[in-house]
């Protein structure tokens, strides 16, 4: 749909429209993912973007869903918003040798997909209940609820490890548990005195 033709007259157009958008958007992202998931590092980032991928998979089919209720053929329509998200994490994630400050890359840019897919369900769905389709929000609430869910696991992988060996952390001899442990014991003995 031009962004110039005001084809897009009533809220129902803008439905049509970011139903068709998002349908987009998530092949783009069921195409980008398995880039991601061979590109990371991280076991437990990984196994996230992998079951993020099945989940992904399954959104495109409660899209197809909504489409075939409203009896027309799943249709996507170019969203040059993801296609930017996408394009900026792979040049980005293209750069980095290192492969710890790769999965935190790969993390942040994810994120930054999650985020947009979050804003766009969350206006379709304000937008579908408006139109009288609380049945399509049902369907695309389920979708906002994993793309939630994904946001929150993934920066629980970044805050809770990945962020941490990206810096080197890890690597280094002074902060190793081994050497904090007395540190903290000497505190406590100082404290008790
Ligand atoms: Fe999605
Ligand atoms: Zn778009
Ligand atoms: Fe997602």
């Amino acid at each position: 749909m031009g962004l110039f033709t005001r084809d897009i007259k009533t809220l129902q157009d803008l439905f049509d429209h970011g139903l068709r958008d998002i349908y987009y958007a998530e092949n783009q992202i069921l195409k980008a993912l398995p880039k991601l998931i061979d590109a990371a590092t991280n076991p437990q980032l990984k196994k996230g973007l992998k079951d993020h991928l099945a989940e992904t998979e399954n959104q495109v089919s409660r899209l197809e869903q909504i489409f075939e209720m409203r009896e027309e053929k799943p249709n996507g329509t170019k969203c040059p918003g993801i296609n930017g998200l996408l394009k900026e994490g792979d040049d980005l994630t293209g750069n980095i040798a290192d492969k710890n400050v790769l999965d935190a890359a790969i993390i942040a840019s994810a994120q930054a997909v999650e985020h947009y897919e979050i804003t766009r369900y969350g206006a379709l769905i304000a937008w579908a209940k408006q139109i009288g389709r609380n049945d399509f929000a049902d369907i695309l609430g389920a979708n906002l609820e994993e793309e939630k869910s994904a946001d929150n696991k993934l920066s629980t992988i970044a805050e809770s490890r990945v962020n941490a060996k990206a810096s080197g952390r890890r690597a280094s001899r002074k902060t190793t548990p081994a050497r904090r442990k007395p540190a903290a014991r000497q505190r406590t003995r100082r404290k008790a005195a």
